[in-house]
């Protein structure tokens, strides 16, 4: 019997140290850059950011989702997670350590599929922290169902060229390079028509139309491009994975991604809960501590008991992933997680802005940001949450068969019948 809810203490002493180097030493950047975390460094930026990513090299915690033989220690998607949930309470956390989205997916990918010439021009600098890079899939039409996009490449002597336009590219501006998903097979279906395209940013006819903003985000601030692929000319060796191969590509990034995400959201809602239960010890009103009212008592104990169910979820699925080796078997619950986490983020983050009173709807606590960019992302972003349930309840009710009768196989009085004849009673 292994079932072990503990860590090994020496991981527990790397995280230990994430967390002391992340509040110290991470944060202010967050306070004085906020929207920079994805830009190119300048000399300013390098001066700092720089020795802050030695220091996590030197700590061997550089980027942790890749295996040795990418320069990554390769501890697998549990320790992963522990990590994202220290990470996820800082804007420049992921950055510094490596692991940001959506670069990390997109390096497996290049890792599995690129030749030996795109791995040495595109994945090193990407290893490096050097570049970041754009995964463009969703079009203006329709993000969910791919069978709406449009975009298409077509064969032309020695290379292919892409066509059509697609909406919400995240961080196409500062990206040294796209992965973008065209039709090249219509009649072969959505399975087998559609293949991967490496595209360098500056390729003529790479045109990015703006850059939406989330909300509360100027134009200059945002970083989801609207793309207008015209007539953008790539070589044969530009198909990742092979023609047709597009959705297997997809989904050597998304599994993982996930639950990265969801534990970086469990370390925001810890961040809510934190400063929720600092309120309530803090504020008085009506001759006692919000603490002491059971209303705000009740808001916490929910807020504890949402969270601790919620992380458990999610790092019992980082488990499997580590288990099975295999994403396909732990779909399911990826899509459960996938579907809890704006839930959760919503509940908690909604009775810590409560508490706080005006200062909660202001835009002087981190809750602003999580509340305005965050939430509503979360159901969006990789997918609507209606679309995870979907896989949730296809999954679960692939355990069920229809009743062989006419009253389900619950039903007492038939049950009682059966149990009369076995007791002969
Ligand atoms: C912050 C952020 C970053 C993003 N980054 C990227 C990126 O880098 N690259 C990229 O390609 N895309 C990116 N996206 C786009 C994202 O993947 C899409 O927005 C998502 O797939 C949904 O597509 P859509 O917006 O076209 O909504 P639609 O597909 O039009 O869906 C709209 C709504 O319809 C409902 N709906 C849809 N399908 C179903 C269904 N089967 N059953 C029931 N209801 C349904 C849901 O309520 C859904 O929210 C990002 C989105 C966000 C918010």
């Amino acid at each position: 019997m292994s079932w072990d809810f503990t860590t090994e203490p020496e991981f527990q002493a790397k995280l230990d140290w994430v967390n002391a180097f992340v509040r110290e030493e991470v944060e202010p950047l967050d306070l004085v850059w906020p929207g920079d975390n994805y830009k190119p460094l300048d000399d300013a930026h390098r001066r700092i950011v720089d020795p802050l990513k030695q220091r996590v090299r030197e700590q061997g915690l550089w980027a942790c989702h890749l295996g040795p033989e990418l320069g990554g220690p390769g501890y697998g998607q549990l320790k992963l997670a522990m990590l994202n949930e220290i990470l996820g309470r800082s804007i420049w956390g992921p950055v510094i350590f490596g692991t940001q989205a959506p670069d990390t997916g997109n390096a497996e990918i290049l890792a599995h599929f690129g030749t030996e010439a795109q791995k040495k021009t595109y994945l090193q600098p990407l290893l490096d922290g050097e570049i970041f890079s754009c995964f463009s899939m969703t079009e203006p039409q329709g993000g969910a169902d791919p069978a709406t996009f449009e975009t298409e490449a077509v064969r032309d002597g020695d290379g292919w060229v892409l066509n059509g336009w697609k909406f919400f590219s995240s961080n196409a501006r500062w990206a040294e390079f796209l992965i973008v998903m065209a039709w090249t097979n219509r009649d072969a279906g959505l399975h087998g028509g559609m293949s991967m395209f490496l595209v360098p940013t500056s390729t003529p006819g790479v045109v990015i139309e703006r850059n939406v903003g989330l909300i509360g985000e100027s134009e200059e601030e945002g970083a989801h491009a609207l793309i207008h692929y015209d007539n953008v000319r790539v070589p044969l060796d530009a198909v990742l994975g092979g023609e047709g191969k597009a959705f297997h590509v997809a989904q050597t990034r998304l599994g993982g991604g996930r639950v990265h995400h969801a534990m970086r959201t469990v370390g925001n809602c810890q961040r809510a809960l934190d400063m929720l239960c600092e309120r309530a010890l803090s504020r008085t009103t009506k001759g006692s501590r919000l603490a002491d009212k059971q209303l705000v008592q009740s808001y916490i104990a929910e807020s504890y008991s949402e969270l601790t169910q919620f992380r458990l979820f999610v790092l019992y699925t980082a488990w499997q992933i580590d288990h099975y080796q295999d994403y396909s078997k732990v779909k399911k619950d990826i899509a459960a997680i996938k579907v809890l986490t704006p839930k959760v983020l919503h509940s908690i983050l909604y009775r810590s802005m409560q508490v706080h009173g005006a200062l909660g709807t202001s835009n002087e606590l981190p809750l602003a940001r999580m509340w305005a960019r965050d939430l509503p992302s979360m159901s969006i972003a990789d997918g609507p949450s209606e679309v995870h349930a979907v896989t949730v309840a296809r999954e679960v009710l692939k355990g069920y068969e229809p009743a062989p009768g006419m009253w389900p196989t619950d039903h007492l009085p038939s049950n009682l019948e059966a149990a009369r004849t076995k007791l002969g009673v």
